[in-house]
């Protein structure tokens, strides 16, 4: 293993070893107290290495400054990646294995356990030949999201800390709080962290660059029906568990989550309750193309409007909630962060893909508050579970294209 690779590695098994789940169902923040002290740790080894203006504010966010090695202009450029794990699996008592040099075929996480990566759960495995592999043991998952990021950026600020003829820029650096629950970045104080623009680490495959993301509202379906007793309804009830189950049931088939992937988008409806006074319906509206996501709210308006006039006695509300908007049309506007990174890309041959993700990132609402930030991979894969597994030469590569992107702002 190179010497780049080596010191990603030792940071990763470094910072999976704490626990930072955050917690969905808590109502402070951030969502847990490990955060905080990660935070703290984060910032000790930041200091140590030379990073400066290291900050942890009330809220966990750790920022820090790696200073210009020129006086020519530049961008500040900022480099994010986030601290805490997801709930959805254990992330108690992490303890990452090396797979040096790949060889292809089965690789195994635990014998006891019959678990193994395989082609059908680790597709992209096939292009790791000769790679060093890092899974977690078969108790835990990995952390490499997005501990991998944080290990790849500190690993380039040292890198960049200890060579000063590598001239570039300012560039910030941010660890961030609760990207999992979706709560933590509306916090980040965009404006005092003062980017020009700025990348979030956080992304799987190697190549796979977010640069846009979903239109997304939630709402609310409230029916309020006519109850009496029903063995002398006829021509009197408006039935509300009826009605809800009618409107669902007319939303067409083909513009649901699971009839639908890539760019398409879908109405979600997640959750009912009520009985015969009345019933609530809760649900969300995804989709990438701002006119086509209006038409999507249109089409449940006027499926409302067709069944106020089937059950006239009913009355039907709905009540819209933006939650986010896609980044891609203010990237497009201003353009230096995607123009940067496809070149850094290119420059250190990485064939890449812009995508749009399915679901928000943090990039996103930075972008809305002015900062823009598109998604890069981090080269871990398979999040979220028991089979996350990251390949440190895919690692290597992003921390090479952040290299370039911080060379080449330099004019
Ligand atoms: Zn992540």
């Amino acid at each position: 293993m190179n010497d780049l690779q080596q010191k990603i590695y030792n940071r990763l098994v470094r910072y999976v070893a704490f626990d930072t789940t955050s917690d969905p169902n808590s109502s402070v923040t951030p969502t847990t107290d490990s955060q905080i002290s990660f935070a703290h740790q984060l910032a000790a080894e930041m200091k140590k290495i030379g990073i400066k203006d290291v900050e942890v504010d009330e809220y966990g966010f750790v920022t820090g400054l790696i200073p210009p090695t020129t006086d020519k202009k530049a961008p500040t450029i900022g480099l994010f990646a986030h601290m805490d794990t997801v709930s959805d699996y254990n992330g108690h008592n992490i303890r990452p294995v090396l797979h040096e040099n790949y060889q292809g075929g089965p690789l195994v996480i635990n014998q006891a356990k019959n678990m193994v990566l395989t082609e059908q759960n680790a597709p992209r495995l096939a292009k790791c030949i000769g790679d060093n592999i890092v899974t977690a043991d078969g108790n835990t998952l990995l952390g490499a999201d997005d501990k991998l990021g944080i290990a790849i950026i500190m690993t380039l600020a040292e890198h960049l800390l200890t060579s000063p003829q590598i001239l570039h820029g300012p560039v910030k650096v941010a660890f961030t709080i609760d990207e999992e629950t979706g709560t933590g970045i509306s916090y980040f104080d965009v404006k005092k962290f003062a980017a020009d623009f700025a990348y979030t680490i956080d992304g799987a495959n190697l190549g796979d660059i977010d640069c846009g993301n979903f239109n997304a509202d939630s709402f609310v379906l409230r029916i309020t029906g006519k109850s009496c007793h029903p063995g002398s309804a006829k021509g009197f009830m408006a039935n509300p568990v009826r009605i809800a189950a009618d409107i669902i049931a007319s939303w067409p088939e083909t513009k649901l989550p699971e009839t639908t992937d890539e760019e398409d988008g879908f109405i979600l409806f997640k959750d009912i309750t009520g009985g015969l006074e009345k019933a609530e319906v809760q649900g969300i509206v995804r989709e990438h193309d701002l006119t086509k996501f209006s038409q999507f709210k249109q089409d449940l308006l006027d499926l409302l409007d067709a069944k106020r006039a089937k059950y006239p006695a009913a009355k039907i509300e709905v009540e819209f909630k933006e939650q986010y908007r896609n980044m891609r049309d203010i990237l497009r506007t201003r353009p230096q962060a995607m123009e940067l990174l496809q070149g850094a890309l290119q420059e250190n041959n990485v064939s890449y893909r812009l995508t749009q993700a399915r679901g928000g990132t943090d990039g996103a609402q930075m972008t809305f508050k002015g900062l823009p930030t598109p998604n890069i991979f981090a080269g871990y894969e398979n999040p979220h579970g028991p089979y996350e597994w990251c390949s440190l030469n895919w690692a290597e590569r992003v921390l090479q294209v952040l290299r370039s992107i911080a060379q080449n702002a330099v004019k």
